[in-house]
């Protein structure tokens, strides 16, 4: 079994170490919960101090054309964009995962209703164990739309293929579950998709940041995310959306809000779209908020995606391992791929007393969550997590477990 002290060893060794100096952790807490809200950067202090005494208190309206606040959307589209295989132009920071699907969903039955060989196709194909707001955005909108749209709930990964065919207009699926944290193989699927004449929107919430991803190698058709999760962009930040440059032409959503317009200062009656990614923009955004997500893409730009995925895949490995060993009297269940080519970066077990186990965790300064049924899952961001965090988290749960020490009378808190 391996000890703490070749842990330690493994944190000496690291490269990316030092990257855990660009965010603020507090003392006392192993976080391994970034998955959910990722941690802060240390210069997410100073910069909201500037957004709000400078550029709201001192430069008040100019900033929006002064600080750049106008521009930011597309800003910080550009920079986040390497991480998901995107290129410049393509990728804007704005409104929240849900309603950024509820638009590129909109916009790719769009595209499938004007094509005349495919305006028949009223299924939108995705997986009944999506993250309920997929799933909830998509029956709105079918049910909104009418005429017989409708959706295809998929049990397992392995019968998405077999699910995409002649009737489906898009496949809507999430790049890594946010349960079990199988990662689906976009590549493939995206291929698929189109052989059947169907089009692709992935959503990125537990990949952009923790796992590589390449849209545009992928022929990805369209993709939203998170940056509150493993962006690191603070509470609510403003998430993304992506485009593929051959559909932009072609983007139409219905949330045709002035921001979308191509001249918005024009103020005119009529909606004109704007030609660029900015037409996925709706209104007013919220500025403190969106400046800070500037603040976790920098710390990306010192390192890269393969070197974060290799510390990733090593981390989880380990807590599985560890798990494994120092816990194998107890009824835990890995619900997340052994296999590194379908494996996020978090790692989830099963156990019949998982939210008592987990806020037993917390208490000794273990962040984990828990989401029904029975599931402990555990983030694992290589920016900030050391290799001796994943050791000590599992002594401190195996402590737990053999001592029983979790109270299963306790209240649910409304968030879990
Ligand atoms: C976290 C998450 C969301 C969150 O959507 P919000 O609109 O930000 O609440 C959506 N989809 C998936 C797959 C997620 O993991």
């Amino acid at each position: 079994m391996t000890t703490r002290e070749e842990c330690l060893e493994l944190d000496r060794n690291d490269a990316l170490a030092g990257l855990r100096d660009d965010f603020s952790l507090p003392p006392g807490v192993i976080y391994l919960d970034g998955n959910s809200l990722g941690a802060r950067p240390r210069a997410a202090l100073q910069r909201a101090r500037e957004v709000v005494e400078q550029e709201w208190g001192t430069d008040l309206i100019r900033s929006w054309n002064k600080a750049g606040w106008f521009e930011l959307p597309l800003v910080l589209g550009d920079k986040l964009a390497p991480l998901i295989g995107a290129g410049p132009g393509e990728v804007a920071v704005t409104d929240t995962t849900s309603i950024n699907l509820f638009k590129v969903l909109a916009a790719a039955i769009h595209l499938q209703a004007s094509n005349p060989e495919r305006a028949g196709r009223r299924v939108i194909v995705t997986e009944r164990a999506n993250f309920p707001t997929d799933v909830y955005i998509a029956q709105g909108l079918a049910q909104w739309l009418g005429q017989g749209y409708a959706l295809r709930l998929v049990d397992r990964p392995e019968d998405l293929e077999a699910a995409i065919d002649a009737d489906v207009a898009v496949v809507m699926l999430t790049h890594v579950n946010y349960r079990t944290g199988r990662l689906l193989d976009m590549s493939a699927l995206t291929r698929h998709a189109h052989a059947q004449g169907a089009l692709t929107v992935w959503d990125l919430a537990h990949s952009a940041g923790a796992v590589p991803v390449d849209l545009n190698a992928s022929s990805a058709d369209f993709a939203v995310g998170c940056t509150y999760k493993y962006l690191n962009g603070g509470p609510g930040a403003p998430a993304f959306l992506w485009v593929a440059p051959r559909h932009l032409d072609g983007f139409q959503h219905p949330l045709t809000g002035w921001w979308g317009h191509a001249n918005p200062f024009a103020m005119q009656p009529e909606f004109i779209p704007c030609t660029t990614i900015r037409s996925g923009l709706c209104g007013t955004q919220p500025t403190v908020s969106l400046s800070l997500v500037e603040c976790g893409l920098d710390v990306f730009a010192k390192t890269d995606m393969a070197a974060l995925r290799r510390k990733s895949l090593a981390l989880t490995d380990l807590f599985i391992e560890l798990v494994e060993q120092r816990c194998a009297a107890h009824p835990l269940e890995l619900v997340t791929p052994r296999e590194h080519a379908v494996r996020g970066s978090q790692v989830s077990f099963t156990h019949p007393h998982g939210y008592a186990v987990v806020q037993a965790l917390i208490d000794k300064g273990v962040i984990g969550d828990y989401r029904e049924p029975q599931i402990m899952r555990f983030g694992f961001t290589p920016l900030y997590i050391r290799f001796v965090d994943v050791y000590d988290a599992v002594e401190i749960l195996a402590r737990i477990l053999d001592q029983r020490d979790y109270d299963l009378e306790r209240a649910r808190d409304a968030v879990t």
